[in-house]
């Protein structure tokens, strides 16, 4: 349920009216927009009357909300949702440009990748050093060191970075990494999802492979509901029977999840393509559609990746895809 409370009520009448309503045993979320404070009632309200909050004098109006995903809901929430990491700003009229390899592979590969994309103008450094693989006889990922290898590279270009964790064990080595990525496999990990909710860390969540958008807000709840309204949501493709990709993206999914979320949300391109050609137009695509923000595997030697090299763009390709999608937003402005 929420309760929409009228504009410039004093601090201390609403507190009165917060506080009435925890002692009916509900949690009050609020969220404070540029005219009006929303206080979202979390719990069972199936026993409150709402004729009564109704007739409040400083009370506007008071709606049920019937969708389960409650504080990922724009019902919630009417405002974009804007998280910071650093200086970058990620939703509302803000654009990211996450560019990265697929894995970490070495020090001279991550740090010279992350000079290249920065210098095309990417403001977050994305790179696995935990990888999902589908075969364990492949590259699993430098891991702890790939962390280290990372922090290297933010170093040398001030690039935040972003990469995944899997296992809630490995959770200490994720301290000092800016951005962390539920990568799509563990988008229903819920123990996972719960304990990164009591981090205070920007969490950006992948769509899994056959999950629906009421899945993934669903997941992005799990996140929430343990406090941490930090979370970027990041469709990537889903399983279909489109035969000649390696996913079928979903773009309807940007303007739909805008509709029901006020999270922001990116497109991941690369793992929804599998190819490296599709992904300048899909990308493009991503930009004309509403997404906030593209996070794209970029590699200086595909030919020789450890992962995922056919979907990586060259330096020079990523800098001439990164220009379009500039030309794109300039036109929609
Ligand atoms: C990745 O971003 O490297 C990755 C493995 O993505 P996904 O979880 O979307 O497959
Ligand atoms: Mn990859």
């Amino acid at each position: 349920m929420i309760v929409v409370v009228k504009p410039n009520v004093s601090d201390e009448r609403q507190n009165q009216l917060i506080d009435w309503l925890k002692g009916m045993g509900l949690g009050v979320h609020i969220s404070t927009g540029e005219f009006n404070t929303v206080l979202g009632l979390i719990g069972d309200t199936s026993k409150v009357d709402i004729d009564l909050i109704e007739s409040l004098d400083i009370v506007d109006s008071v709606k049920r909300v019937t969708e389960t995903f409650k504080q990922c809901n724009r019902k919630f929430h009417p405002e974009d949702t804007v998280v910071e990491v650093g200086d970058v700003k990620i939703g509302g009229g803000n654009f990211a440009m996450i560019a990265g390899p697929c894995s970490v592979e070495s020090e001279e590969q991550i740090v010279g990748i992350a000079k290249a994309v920065k210098a095309s103008g990417a403001n977050l450094l994305r790179g696995g050093a935990f990888k999902p693989r589908t075969s364990p006889y492949d590259f699993q990922g430098l891991k702890a060191e790939g962390i280290d290898l990372l922090k290297i590279a933010r170093q040398e270009t001030g690039l935040p970075i972003v990469t995944e964790i899997m296992n809630l064990r490995d959770l200490p080595l994720f301290d000092d990494v800016d951005v962390l990525q539920v990568g799509a496999r563990n988008m229903q990990n819920f123990d996972l999802l719960k304990e990164l909710g009591k981090t205070d860390k920007p969490i950006l969540l992948k769509r899994g492979l056959a999950n629906t958008l009421k899945e993934l807000l669903m997941s992005a709840e799990y996140i929430m509901s343990e406090g941490n309204d930090k979370v970027i949501l990041c469709e990537r493709g889903i399983r279909t029977y489109s035969d000649y990709t390696r996913n079928t993206l979903d773009l309807s999914a940007v303007p739909m999840l805008h509709e029901l979320s006020h999270l922001p949300v990116i497109v991941d391109p690369s793992h929804a393509t599998g190819i490296a050609r599709l992904v300048p137009p899909m990308a493009c695509a991503a930009a004309a559609c509403g997404a906030n923000g593209l996070i794209i595997e970029v590699h200086n030697d595909p030919l020789h990746a450890l992962c995922d090299g056919a979907q990586s763009l060259r330096p020079e390709e990523y800098t001439a895809l990164a220009k379009k999608v500039e030309k794109i937003r300039e036109a929609l402005a």
